[in-house]
Protein backbone atom coordinates (compact mmCIF):
# COMPACT_ATOMS: atom_id res chain seq x y z
CA UNK A 1 0.00 0.00 0.00
CA UNK A 2 1.51 3.72 -0.95
CA UNK A 3 0.45 6.32 0.83
CA UNK A 4 1.34 9.75 -0.78
CA UNK A 5 1.39 12.95 1.89
CA UNK A 6 -0.41 15.61 1.63
CA UNK A 7 2.35 18.84 0.05
CA UNK A 8 1.50 20.87 2.91
CA UNK A 9 1.00 18.70 6.18
CA UNK A 10 1.44 20.22 9.14
CA UNK A 11 3.54 18.26 12.53
CA UNK A 12 0.37 17.60 14.69
CA UNK A 13 -1.13 16.14 11.58
CA UNK A 14 1.94 14.19 10.68
CA UNK A 15 1.90 12.32 14.29
CA UNK A 16 -1.49 11.82 14.00
CA UNK A 17 -1.14 9.58 10.64
CA UNK A 18 2.26 7.91 12.39
CA UNK A 19 0.35 7.05 15.50
CA UNK A 20 -2.48 5.41 13.62
CA UNK A 21 0.18 3.68 11.09
CA UNK A 22 1.69 2.10 14.10
CA UNK A 23 -2.01 1.14 15.99
CA UNK A 24 -3.15 -0.89 12.63
CA UNK A 25 0.23 -2.12 11.69
CA UNK A 26 1.30 -3.73 14.61
CA UNK A 27 4.88 -1.44 13.94
CA UNK A 28 5.11 -3.18 10.77
CA UNK A 29 8.07 -2.00 9.01
CA UNK A 30 7.07 1.30 6.80
CA UNK A 31 9.19 2.58 4.54
CA UNK A 32 9.08 7.01 3.72
CA UNK A 33 10.60 7.86 0.71
CA UNK A 34 10.25 10.50 -1.82
CA UNK A 35 8.80 9.86 -5.30
CA UNK A 36 8.42 12.44 -8.05
CA UNK A 37 8.86 15.24 -5.56
CA UNK A 38 6.29 13.90 -3.31
CA UNK A 39 6.62 12.36 0.44
CA UNK A 40 5.12 8.26 0.23
CA UNK A 41 5.05 5.71 2.85
CA UNK A 42 4.95 2.19 1.63
CA UNK A 43 3.95 -0.72 3.92
CA UNK A 44 2.44 -4.12 3.37
CA UNK A 45 -1.36 -3.54 2.85
CA UNK A 46 -2.38 -7.02 2.83
CA UNK A 47 -2.21 -6.98 6.61
CA UNK A 48 -5.24 -4.14 7.10
CA UNK A 49 -8.61 -4.72 7.52
CA UNK A 50 -11.00 -2.19 5.78
CA UNK A 51 -11.39 -0.32 8.73
CA UNK A 52 -7.44 0.30 8.99
CA UNK A 53 -7.49 1.08 5.65
CA UNK A 54 -10.69 4.26 5.96
CA UNK A 55 -8.90 5.18 8.71
CA UNK A 56 -5.55 6.01 7.41
CA UNK A 57 -7.55 7.30 4.01
CA UNK A 58 -9.51 9.80 6.02
CA UNK A 59 -6.24 11.08 7.73
CA UNK A 60 -5.51 15.08 6.94
CA UNK A 61 -2.30 14.32 6.21
CA UNK A 62 -3.07 11.94 3.57
CA UNK A 63 -3.85 13.08 -0.09
CA UNK A 64 -4.00 9.70 -1.53
CA UNK A 65 -3.83 5.82 -1.07
CA UNK A 66 -2.95 3.01 -3.90
CA UNK A 67 -3.23 -0.44 -2.76
CA UNK A 68 -0.97 -2.33 -4.97
CA UNK A 69 -1.44 -6.02 -4.81
CA UNK A 70 2.20 -7.51 -5.45
CA UNK A 71 4.98 -6.99 -3.53
CA UNK A 72 6.93 -4.96 -5.22
CA UNK A 73 5.02 -1.45 -5.06
CA UNK A 74 6.95 1.82 -5.94
CA UNK A 75 7.88 0.03 -9.33
CA UNK A 76 4.85 -1.02 -10.38
CA UNK A 77 2.46 -0.08 -12.95
CA UNK A 78 -0.52 -0.33 -10.61
CA UNK A 79 1.21 2.80 -8.37
CA UNK A 80 2.27 5.00 -11.59
CA UNK A 81 1.01 4.29 -15.22
CA UNK A 82 2.72 6.37 -17.32
CA UNK A 83 6.39 4.83 -18.20
CA UNK A 84 9.26 6.81 -16.33
CA UNK A 85 11.18 8.86 -18.20
CA UNK A 86 14.98 8.66 -16.98
CA UNK A 87 17.47 11.55 -17.85
CA UNK A 88 21.09 10.47 -18.26
CA UNK A 89 24.08 13.01 -17.89
CA UNK A 90 24.55 16.87 -17.61
CA UNK A 91 21.37 18.76 -18.81
CA UNK A 92 22.88 21.98 -18.09
CA UNK A 93 25.25 20.88 -21.13
CA UNK A 94 22.62 19.96 -23.02
CA UNK A 95 24.71 16.35 -23.51
CA UNK A 96 21.73 14.81 -21.55
CA UNK A 97 20.30 11.50 -22.70
CA UNK A 98 16.96 10.46 -22.59
CA UNK A 99 15.64 6.43 -21.50
CA UNK A 100 12.56 5.42 -21.71
CA UNK A 101 9.19 7.33 -21.43
CA UNK A 102 6.48 7.37 -24.52
CA UNK A 103 7.74 8.09 -28.07
CA UNK A 104 11.59 7.64 -27.44
CA UNK A 105 14.05 6.18 -29.93
CA UNK A 106 15.79 2.98 -28.63
CA UNK A 107 19.13 4.36 -26.74
CA UNK A 108 22.34 2.73 -27.44
CA UNK A 109 24.93 2.05 -25.12
CA UNK A 110 28.10 0.45 -26.24
CA UNK A 111 31.76 -0.21 -25.32
CA UNK A 112 34.17 -2.34 -24.20
CA UNK A 113 33.55 -4.96 -21.69
CA UNK A 114 36.27 -4.21 -19.97
CA UNK A 115 38.48 -0.67 -19.41
CA UNK A 116 41.69 -2.48 -21.01
CA UNK A 117 44.07 0.85 -21.13
CA UNK A 118 43.30 4.64 -21.65
CA UNK A 119 44.22 3.83 -25.32
CA UNK A 120 41.72 1.10 -26.00
CA UNK A 121 39.18 3.02 -24.60
CA UNK A 122 39.55 6.41 -25.71
CA UNK A 123 39.53 4.55 -29.78
CA UNK A 124 36.82 2.63 -28.61
CA UNK A 125 34.80 5.94 -27.29
CA UNK A 126 35.72 7.81 -30.94
CA UNK A 127 34.03 4.37 -32.73
CA UNK A 128 31.30 4.01 -30.92
CA UNK A 129 30.09 7.91 -30.90
CA UNK A 130 30.88 8.15 -35.14
CA UNK A 131 28.62 4.84 -35.11
CA UNK A 132 25.92 6.61 -33.49
CA UNK A 133 25.76 5.01 -30.42
CA UNK A 134 24.96 7.62 -27.45
CA UNK A 135 26.11 5.90 -24.26
CA UNK A 136 29.69 4.81 -23.70
CA UNK A 137 30.21 1.63 -21.88
CA UNK A 138 33.36 -0.02 -20.13
CA UNK A 139 33.75 -2.11 -17.02
CA UNK A 140 36.42 -0.80 -14.23
CA UNK A 141 36.13 -3.64 -12.18
CA UNK A 142 35.07 -6.62 -13.52
CA UNK A 143 33.16 -9.76 -11.57
CA UNK A 144 34.81 -12.56 -13.05
CA UNK A 145 34.27 -16.23 -12.70
CA UNK A 146 37.75 -17.05 -12.34
CA UNK A 147 40.21 -15.02 -9.71
CA UNK A 148 42.93 -16.07 -12.64
CA UNK A 149 41.21 -13.59 -15.05
CA UNK A 150 41.66 -10.01 -15.68
CA UNK A 151 39.67 -8.12 -12.76
CA UNK A 152 39.36 -4.85 -14.57
CA UNK A 153 41.39 -1.85 -13.82
CA UNK A 154 39.77 -0.24 -11.04
CA UNK A 155 40.25 3.49 -10.36
CA UNK A 156 42.35 3.66 -12.92
CA UNK A 157 39.84 2.40 -15.51
CA UNK A 158 37.60 5.32 -13.92
CA UNK A 159 40.26 8.09 -14.88
CA UNK A 160 39.94 6.74 -18.41
CA UNK A 161 36.39 6.70 -18.36
CA UNK A 162 36.20 10.12 -16.94
CA UNK A 163 38.73 11.35 -19.92
CA UNK A 164 36.43 9.21 -22.57
CA UNK A 165 33.37 11.23 -21.92
CA UNK A 166 35.55 14.70 -21.74
CA UNK A 167 36.93 13.36 -25.19
CA UNK A 168 33.64 12.43 -26.86
CA UNK A 169 30.70 14.14 -24.61
CA UNK A 170 29.14 11.00 -24.24
CA UNK A 171 27.53 10.12 -20.71
CA UNK A 172 29.61 6.63 -19.11
CA UNK A 173 28.42 3.53 -17.27
CA UNK A 174 30.06 1.59 -15.74
CA UNK A 175 29.53 -1.65 -12.88
CA UNK A 176 29.94 -0.81 -9.09
CA UNK A 177 30.48 -4.38 -7.41
CA UNK A 178 30.51 -3.13 -3.46
CA UNK A 179 28.44 -0.93 -1.09
CA UNK A 180 31.91 0.93 -0.45
CA UNK A 181 33.05 1.61 -3.75
CA UNK A 182 29.58 3.75 -4.82
CA UNK A 183 30.24 6.95 -4.16
CA UNK A 184 33.44 6.81 -5.97
CA UNK A 185 32.17 5.02 -8.35
CA UNK A 186 29.28 7.65 -8.34
CA UNK A 187 31.68 10.49 -8.89
CA UNK A 188 32.90 9.32 -12.23
CA UNK A 189 29.84 7.34 -13.59
CA UNK A 190 26.62 9.15 -15.34
CA UNK A 191 24.83 5.32 -14.96
CA UNK A 192 25.59 2.81 -12.05
CA UNK A 193 25.91 -0.58 -13.26
CA UNK A 194 24.94 -3.57 -10.99
CA UNK A 195 25.95 -6.90 -12.20
CA UNK A 196 23.68 -9.86 -12.71
CA UNK A 197 25.78 -11.91 -10.04
CA UNK A 198 24.92 -8.88 -7.61
CA UNK A 199 21.17 -8.29 -8.02
CA UNK A 200 20.64 -9.26 -4.72
CA UNK A 201 23.11 -7.90 -3.25
CA UNK A 202 20.73 -5.83 -1.07
CA UNK A 203 23.37 -3.32 0.65
CA UNK A 204 24.65 -2.52 -2.55
CA UNK A 205 21.12 -2.17 -3.74
CA UNK A 206 20.39 0.67 -0.99
CA UNK A 207 24.00 1.89 -1.14
CA UNK A 208 23.34 2.66 -4.99
CA UNK A 209 19.59 4.10 -3.99
CA UNK A 210 20.98 6.45 -1.70
CA UNK A 211 23.99 7.76 -3.62
CA UNK A 212 24.90 11.13 -3.38
CA UNK A 213 25.50 11.97 -6.53
CA UNK A 214 21.63 10.87 -7.54
CA UNK A 215 23.31 8.65 -10.86
CA UNK A 216 20.59 6.22 -12.31
CA UNK A 217 20.89 2.31 -11.80
CA UNK A 218 20.88 0.46 -14.49
CA UNK A 219 19.91 -3.34 -12.57
CA UNK A 220 20.67 -6.05 -14.36
CA UNK A 221 18.82 -9.08 -14.33
CA UNK A 222 20.18 -12.33 -12.30
CA UNK A 223 21.61 -15.55 -13.70
CA UNK A 224 18.51 -16.87 -12.75
CA UNK A 225 16.40 -14.55 -11.42
CA UNK A 226 12.83 -14.62 -11.86
CA UNK A 227 11.05 -11.31 -12.87
CA UNK A 228 9.64 -10.79 -9.27
CA UNK A 229 12.87 -11.13 -7.57
CA UNK A 230 14.38 -8.87 -10.19
CA UNK A 231 11.67 -6.08 -9.28
CA UNK A 232 11.53 -6.61 -5.79
CA UNK A 233 15.64 -5.67 -6.28
CA UNK A 234 14.78 -2.29 -8.29
CA UNK A 235 12.24 -1.90 -5.57
CA UNK A 236 15.26 -2.01 -3.19
CA UNK A 237 16.87 0.89 -5.03
CA UNK A 238 13.54 2.96 -5.30
CA UNK A 239 12.56 2.94 -1.91
CA UNK A 240 15.83 3.40 -0.42
CA UNK A 241 15.04 7.36 -2.82
CA UNK A 242 16.39 6.78 -6.04
CA UNK A 243 13.45 6.25 -8.46
CA UNK A 244 15.74 6.38 -11.34
CA UNK A 245 16.34 2.34 -12.20
CA UNK A 246 16.79 1.11 -15.36
CA UNK A 247 16.17 -2.55 -15.96
CA UNK A 248 18.50 -4.70 -18.37
CA UNK A 249 17.31 -8.28 -19.50
CA UNK A 250 20.93 -9.82 -20.39
CA UNK A 251 19.52 -13.65 -20.47
CA UNK A 252 19.33 -16.27 -18.01
CA UNK A 253 21.06 -19.65 -17.38
CA UNK A 254 19.14 -22.24 -19.20
CA UNK A 255 20.27 -26.32 -19.88
CA UNK A 256 21.72 -25.29 -23.61
CA UNK A 257 25.08 -24.69 -23.56
CA UNK A 258 24.64 -23.27 -27.66
CA UNK A 259 24.15 -20.03 -26.56
CA UNK A 260 26.13 -18.10 -23.49
CA UNK A 261 22.42 -17.74 -21.69
CA UNK A 262 19.11 -17.44 -22.85
CA UNK A 263 17.58 -14.23 -23.93
CA UNK A 264 14.62 -14.19 -22.49
CA UNK A 265 12.91 -11.34 -24.92
CA UNK A 266 9.00 -11.81 -23.17
CA UNK A 267 10.32 -10.76 -20.62
CA UNK A 268 10.15 -6.73 -22.25
CA UNK A 269 6.41 -6.79 -23.17
CA UNK A 270 5.75 -8.40 -19.92
CA UNK A 271 7.92 -5.88 -17.70
CA UNK A 272 5.90 -3.21 -19.79
CA UNK A 273 2.59 -4.35 -18.50
CA UNK A 274 3.76 -4.53 -14.74
CA UNK A 275 6.64 -1.22 -14.45
CA UNK A 276 6.72 2.09 -15.40
CA UNK A 277 10.31 1.61 -15.16
CA UNK A 278 12.53 0.90 -18.68
CA UNK A 279 14.03 -1.63 -20.03
CA UNK A 280 16.49 -2.89 -22.25
CA UNK A 281 18.38 -5.46 -23.60
CA UNK A 282 21.80 -6.73 -23.63
CA UNK A 283 22.53 -9.00 -27.05
CA UNK A 284 26.08 -9.82 -26.14
CA UNK A 285 25.57 -11.22 -22.77
CA UNK A 286 22.28 -12.79 -24.03
CA UNK A 287 24.06 -14.93 -26.57
CA UNK A 288 27.21 -14.41 -26.00
CA UNK A 289 28.01 -15.06 -29.42
CA UNK A 290 28.92 -11.71 -31.62
CA UNK A 291 26.94 -13.48 -35.11
CA UNK A 292 23.99 -13.29 -33.12
CA UNK A 293 24.17 -10.15 -31.86
CA UNK A 294 22.72 -8.22 -35.16
CA UNK A 295 19.61 -10.27 -35.09
CA UNK A 296 18.79 -10.09 -31.31
CA UNK A 297 19.11 -6.38 -31.23
CA UNK A 298 16.58 -5.66 -33.76
CA UNK A 299 14.30 -8.56 -31.90
CA UNK A 300 14.48 -6.60 -29.02
CA UNK A 301 13.70 -3.33 -30.33
CA UNK A 302 10.84 -5.14 -32.06
CA UNK A 303 9.74 -6.49 -28.52
CA UNK A 304 9.49 -2.69 -27.05
CA UNK A 305 12.99 -2.56 -25.65
CA UNK A 306 14.02 1.30 -24.93
CA UNK A 307 17.36 0.49 -25.44
CA UNK A 308 20.47 -1.94 -26.08
CA UNK A 309 23.46 -2.45 -24.77
CA UNK A 310 26.23 -3.97 -26.94
CA UNK A 311 30.05 -5.26 -26.07
CA UNK A 312 32.44 -3.36 -28.77
CA UNK A 313 36.10 -3.77 -29.02
CA UNK A 314 38.25 -2.26 -32.03
CA UNK A 315 39.68 -6.17 -32.30
CA UNK A 316 37.25 -8.13 -30.62
CA UNK A 317 39.75 -11.64 -30.77
CA UNK A 318 42.13 -9.70 -28.80
CA UNK A 319 40.00 -8.58 -25.96
CA UNK A 320 40.62 -9.29 -22.33
CA UNK A 321 36.93 -9.69 -21.67
CA UNK A 322 34.29 -11.42 -23.38
CA UNK A 323 36.04 -11.01 -26.43
CA UNK A 324 33.34 -13.85 -28.42
CA UNK A 325 30.88 -11.98 -28.03
CA UNK A 326 31.86 -8.57 -28.97
CA UNK A 327 31.55 -7.08 -32.00
CA UNK A 328 33.01 -4.11 -34.17
CA UNK A 329 32.26 -0.59 -34.42
CA UNK A 330 31.46 -1.57 -37.60
CA UNK A 331 29.17 -3.63 -37.01
CA UNK A 332 27.98 -1.38 -34.40
CA UNK A 333 27.11 1.12 -36.92
CA UNK A 334 24.65 -0.85 -38.76
CA UNK A 335 23.05 -1.89 -35.52
CA UNK A 336 22.46 1.77 -34.50
CA UNK A 337 20.78 1.97 -38.06
CA UNK A 338 18.78 -0.85 -37.90
CA UNK A 339 17.47 -0.17 -34.67
CA UNK A 340 16.43 3.15 -35.75
CA UNK A 341 14.64 1.79 -39.13
CA UNK A 342 12.93 -1.00 -36.65
CA UNK A 343 11.65 1.85 -33.78
CA UNK A 344 9.78 3.34 -37.02
CA UNK A 345 8.71 0.64 -37.83
CA UNK A 346 7.07 -0.09 -34.70
CA UNK A 347 5.78 3.30 -34.33
CA UNK A 348 3.97 3.03 -37.76
CA UNK A 349 2.50 -0.65 -36.37
CA UNK A 350 1.14 1.07 -32.89
CA UNK A 351 -0.18 4.39 -34.56
CA UNK A 352 -2.02 2.30 -36.97
CA UNK A 353 -5.15 1.09 -36.17
CA UNK A 354 -6.50 -2.38 -37.32
CA UNK A 355 -9.30 -2.72 -39.27
CA UNK A 356 -10.60 -6.40 -38.83
C1 LIG B 1 28.98 -6.78 -18.15
O1 LIG B 1 28.08 -5.99 -18.50
O2 LIG B 1 30.13 -6.78 -18.63
C2 LIG B 1 28.64 -7.84 -17.18
C3 LIG B 1 29.54 -8.32 -16.35
O3 LIG B 1 27.35 -8.21 -17.29
P1 LIG B 1 26.45 -9.23 -16.42
O4 LIG B 1 26.43 -8.67 -15.03
O5 LIG B 1 25.14 -9.19 -17.12
O6 LIG B 1 27.12 -10.57 -16.50
MN1 LIG C 1 30.97 -8.44 -20.45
Amino acid sequence: MIITIQNQVSNEERNQLETLLEQVTGNHKTVSTLMDEREVIVLDGSRLDKQALAAISQQRAVESVVEVKTQYQLVSKAFKAESSRIVIGDTESGQSVIIGGSNTTPVVIAGPCAVESREQLLNTAVAVKAAGAQILRGGAFKPRTSPYQFQGLGIEGLHYLKEARELTGLPVITEVMEPEMVEIVAEYADILQIGSRNMQNFPLLYAAGRNNFHRPVMLKRGISATIEEWLLAAEYIVSAGNPNVILCERGIRSFDTQTRNLLDLSCVPLLHELTHLPVIVDPSHGTGRRELVPTMSRAGIAAGADGLILEVHPDPNSALCDGRQSITPDQLKSIVREAQIMNQLMEGITHHSYVA
